[in-house]
């Protein structure tokens, strides 16, 4: 309860963010265009351009992850309810990370009653939440492994579990999940999870984490059933 509450707190700043967002593209910006500059008004060895050049490729990296963990969050919320059968839109996921977690020696592996279970919500809001889930656990999972989705009716409801077996995280690593720029990594833009929280709880679903240090995490979001 204690723990929900904080979470509402941290989306309240959340509207407050879109505008910052866009003026956070800006950092990458200006330095690709300024080192772009340098290399077009001098003449540099070889040693030194490939220098600037991966600084450029770097910066170029910042601003992708940036707009890809941010990019349904910054759409106006159109409110286009849709009911989806949770298997194949998990399927379709699985398609669209398919190449992320090959590089990554990872394998997801899905259960699911054929039936696929329907729940309403904005399909492409409720795709980019999965999607930071699952890009985190994969990131979580540096010598590679198993990804597990598990879809299951419990009474009224459809729950979907995302589990790895990564890095976990401690108590305090959980409580702050969600907070914008929170990212213990070196190149994260910490806003994943903020999206993730801040989309399932306009579509009203649920987020519960469970993760122990050294063994892995599991999400699981639970949503109304769609009759
Ligand atoms: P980013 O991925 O850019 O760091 P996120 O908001 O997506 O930002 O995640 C914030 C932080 O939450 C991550 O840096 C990581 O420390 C932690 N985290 C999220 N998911 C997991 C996971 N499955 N396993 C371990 N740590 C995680
Ligand atoms: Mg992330």
């Amino acid at each position: 309860m204690l723990n929900a509450l904080i979470k509402h707190e941290k989306l309240e700043t959340v509207s407050h963010f879109a505008a910052s967002v866009s003026h956070e593209l800006r950092n990458p910006i200006q330095s690709i265009k300024g080192f772009v500059q340098l290399l077009n008004n001098h003449e540099y060895d070889r040693d030194r351009q490939t220098e600037f050049h991966n600084t450029i490729l770097q910066e170029i990296n910042a601003a992708e992850k940036l707009i890809e963990d941010y990019l349904i969050f910054a759409k106006p919320a159109y409110g286009r309810i849709e009911t989806i059968h949770t298997k194949s839109e998990i399927e379709k996921i699985m398609n669209i990370l398919g190449p992320y977690a090959a590089e990554r020696e990872i394998k997801i592996v899905l259960t699911a009653p054929e039936d696929g279970l329907r729940i309403a919500v904005d399909p492409q809001k409720f795709q980019q939440a999965v999607i930071n889930i699952i890009r985190n656990g994969i990131d979580a999972m540096p010598a590679g492994g198993l990804f597990s989705i598990v879809i299951q009716r419990e009474k009224s409801a459809v729950l979907i579990k995302l589990t790895d077996s990564g890095s976990g995280m401690t108590k305090e690593e959980i409580q702050r999940l969600g907070e914008p720029y929170f990212s213990t990594k070196t190149t994260g833009t910490g806003l994943g999870m903020m999206v993730t929280y801040s989309v399932i709880s306009q579509m009203h679903g649920e987020i519960d984490v469970i993760s122990e240090k050294g063994q892995g995490t599991t999400f699981t979001l639970t949503f109304a059933a769609a009759e």
